[in-house]
């Protein structure tokens, strides 16, 4: 017993290690030199006044807590070296707005961080609680920061709900996705619990991460709009929410 109480503290550690060292390759990745370029220009210009810790680690992305000037920010680098823009093809070249866009990694990742930005923009003007976007720049794209005093809001994913709350977060969701579609144009194209924030304050959710978000005009907007929309009556079920598909489709749609 001692023995194997030995071994799994062992695995646990070269486990930690072998974390540690990915998140090291991760940062390496992140910080190349051009993007370290952008940054100190940022600064220099003062909207950076201090970069702050990691917030979060994503597939493409990481995002960093700075502080601006008298407020705080939320700071997302795409990697340049990130393995899975090939999945961005599907979504940017096929956007209207983004048609003339040169088929290599560069070219498509800053065209994503200004798409992100783009989509950001129109959100807000619809009238649907989004990080302000400030500036896009290259791969960097900075933002209003979403949270309060260095803590970010949690994801809804980790948000404790009574039903009658979930109700509330639930309807307001579906304001949002029916301004997206209507005001905005836009189909979310990776809402989930996961990609939506709870400011505990007043439960209201807070959509993130537009950067693969697609106008209505895109080939698969519809597809990807029934996704958004299977993930949040998936995540809703639990609470009682019995919405089905076609319900929560006309919601979005209605006039
Ligand atoms: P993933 O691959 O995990 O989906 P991502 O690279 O797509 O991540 P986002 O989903 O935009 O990036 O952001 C990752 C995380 O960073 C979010 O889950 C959220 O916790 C935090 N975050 C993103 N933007 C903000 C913001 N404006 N304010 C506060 N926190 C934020
Ligand atoms: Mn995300």
């Amino acid at each position: 017993n001692e023995k194997i109480r030995r071994i799994d503290s062992a695995t646990d550690k070269a486990r930690a290690r072998e974390k540690d060292s990915e998140r090291l390759k991760v940062e390496e990745n992140v910080f190349d030199v051009p993007t370290l370029k952008v940054l100190y220009t940022l600064s220099n210009k003062g909207i950076i006044k201090a970069l702050g810790g990691s917030i979060s680690t994503g597939k493409e992305a990481n995002v960093f807590y700075a502080e601006g000037e008298n407020r705080e920010l939320a700071i997302k680098i795409y990697r340049m070296a990130s393995s899975t823009f090939k999945a961005m093809d599907a979504y940017i070249m096929k956007d209207p707005r983004f048609t003339n866009i040169r088929n290599n990694r560069r070219d498509i990742i800053f065209a994503w961080t200004r798409k992100e930005f783009q989509n950001l923009t129109r959100a807000k003007s619809a009238g649907i609680r989004v990080p302000e976007p400030l500036v896009a720049e290259k791969n960097i794209l900075i933002m209003e920061f979403m949270g309060e005093e260095r803590v970010p809001y949690p994801l809804l994913k980790n948000t404790h709900l009574e039903n009658e709350e979930a109700k509330l977060v639930y309807d307001k969701i579906v304001e949002y996705m029916h301004l997206l579609n209507k005001e905005a144009n836009l189909v979310h194209a990776d809402l989930s619990e996961y990609n939506i924030l709870i400011d505990p304050a007043d439960k209201t959710p807070v959509f993130i991460d537009m950067g693969q978000s697609v106008t209505l005009e895109h080939p698969n907007a519809r597809e990807f709009l029934y996704r958004d929309v299977l993930n949040i009556l998936r995540f809703f079920s639990r609470y009682g929410i019995t919405d089905k598909p076609e319900d929560l489709l006309s919601k979005i749609q209605a006039e």
